[in-house]
């Protein structure tokens, strides 16, 4: 049984009863036996809260995503399973290629259909094939739906200039759970001036942070971009660890032992080293501001560490939104956003900037949204199923499919540099794809700067050179025709189209 469906058909149940939040009274309702209550809406299972501030059209609309790009993976296996059956028919072609166009929306290679009659149908080269097309069709959904909404980011770079930062550059823990941060989690959109990059147990690497302020600044003193260098403000680093609510000491951050005080302490600490490096590098005045949030990532609540007045955060300091959800459940548009703001009052010694105190407040509103999707739509904590990722990102990944689970993500330049995720992601797939004959899917990207002289032939040369690498390591894979690696590269502006390397040596 599909656990993920299950979970959404009940959530469509729950949506017949009259739900809590709104104008109600908050009466927790009873468990099942070994279950912690949910920390934000304690009638779930039974029925999902309606917070005021929650924004469900947007829900929906990120839940049809959702639902189409996984299920644009997850109708490969069955699709093939019906047209392998379909083989020895003499009109195979046109029923293939007909259910192809019905359950997956797109044709399949015309040429592995037509050699079915003689060598038997290449279910391996069918299903990588599959595979790259689902990513690639997601993609440029993504990308045309980013390029359509070029406009609004004006309105959220203005967000940010106003509330006194120029650039805000994020830091996550690398965890699958977490790759739907920005639009689901924080429900902020990819623009150019939010920069994410993950690193295992969000221990980002302060040189390459450093540089990439150096080169933010620059272009403010250069070409006054995002704004000129006088304008005062600041730029913005966020760290991201996680924890779990319901199995605190098993399905925490691995990276630091499932030890949510070491997760904390080690981001606290980077922080500050990152400060510290700034401030020692370029004298006062370099402003910068340093701000940690954790996720749950069993319901996706945020905790907000929220700095003092002189910017500095604390372990113990945070708001914490699941707590926050629950309290101001019942109340109005206006009383529920004062709590937000009288929280985030109450969390520190001493006030942050009034900036900062808006970002914060906008931060934990949109989150109330993603707390109650969670509730909507999984009941309220993902339910655990494991690893069921879809295919392996090598390199600098793909901005267009940040979601939940979708896919392992290994970031490297060479494979020598991200060799241990990479062995551990291609043993998770020999578990996955192993055990159903499958190839295990990896989709090797790299970004390059069209701007830079021979910076796309740099990332081609790149990316042939990790297939290469990953072919050689993985021989007894390769040796089986169980590795299926799609290569493309891609220009740095956001929503850039995506090119495809043809290899001719391994094409097919
Ligand atoms: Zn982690």
């Amino acid at each position: 049984m599909n656990t993920r469906n299950a979970y959404a058909l009940r959530a469509r149940q729950t949506r017949q009863v009259a739900p809590f939040g709104l104008g109600a009274a908050h009466r927790p309702l009873p468990v099942p036996e070994g279950v912690p209550p949910h920390p934000a809406c304690a009638t779930l299972p039974e029925r999902v809260c309606r917070h005021a501030l929650a924004d469900r059209g947007e829900n929906a609309r990120l839940n049809a995503r959702e639902e189409a790009v996984k299920g644009r993976f997850d109708a490969i296996v069955p699709l093939l399973k019906a047209i392998s059956a379909l083989q020895h028919h003499t009109d195979f072609v046109e029923r293939a290629q007909l259910l192809a166009r019905q359950q997956l929306g797109y044709a399949l290679p015309e040429d592995i259909l037509e050699n079915a009659w003689s060598n038997g149908l290449d279910v391996k080269a069918l299903y990588s094939r599959c595979v790259f097309q689902a990513l690639l069709l997601s993609a440029e959904e993504y990308a045309s739906d980013y390029r359509s909404k070029n406009g609004s980011w004006q309105d959220l770079h203005s967000f940010f200039l106003d509330c006194g930062f120029h650039a805000v550059d994020i830091s996550p823990c690398a965890d699958g759970r977490l790759k739907g941060l920005l639009p689901y989690i924080l429900r902020l959109p990819s623009t150019p001036f939010i920069r994410r990059k993950a690193y295992a147990g969000a221990m980002f690497d302060i040189e390459t942070d450093v540089r990439q302020w150096m080169a933010v600044e620059l272009s403010r003193y250069r070409e006054g971009v995002p704004n000129f260098a006088e304008a005062g403000t600041r730029y913005l680093k966020i760290a991201v660890y996680h924890f779990s609510s319901s199995r605190p000491h098993h399905e925490g951050c691995a990276a630091h032992g499932s030890d949510d005080s070491a997760a904390i302490d080690a981001g606290l600490r980077r922080l500050l080293e990152f400060r510290q490096a700034i401030e020692n590098s370029f004298c006062c005045g370099a402003g910068t501001d340093i701000l940690l949030i954790g996720v749950d990532t069993d319901t996706d609540a945020i905790r907000v560490h929220v700095p003092d007045e002189e910017g500095n955060l604390s372990a113990s300091r945070y708001v914490d939104n699941a707590a926050l959800y629950a309290a101001s459940l019942g109340y109005g548009e206006n009383e529920a956003r004062i709590a937000v703001h009288q929280a985030i009052l109450d969390a520190g010694a001493s006030r942050p900037h009034e900036g900062m105190r808006r970002l914060v407040a906008n931060l934990l509103i949109n989150n109330l949204s993603q707390i109650e999707y969670v509730a909507e739509y999984y009941g309220g904590r993902y339910p655990d199923i494991g690893h069921a990722e879809r295919y392996i990102s090598v390199g600098d990944g793909f901005e267009e499919v940040q979601m939940r689970n979708v896919a392992y993500y290994a970031h490297l330049q060479t494979l020598e540099e991200g060799l241990s995720d990479m062995d551990i992601g291609i043993k998770i797939f020999r578990h996955l794809m192993g055990k159903r004959g499958l190839p295990v899917p990896i989709a090797i990207h790299f970004r390059y700067d069209a701007r830079v002289p021979g910076s796309r032939a740099r990332a081609v040369s790149r990316t042939r050179g990790v297939e290469e690498a990953i072919r050689s390591r993985y021989a007894d894979l390769e040796a089986a025709g169980l590795l299926a690696c799609h290569l493309t590269v891609q220009d740095m502006p956001a929503g850039s189209m995506i090119e495809e390397i043809i290899d001719e040596d391994h094409a097919g």
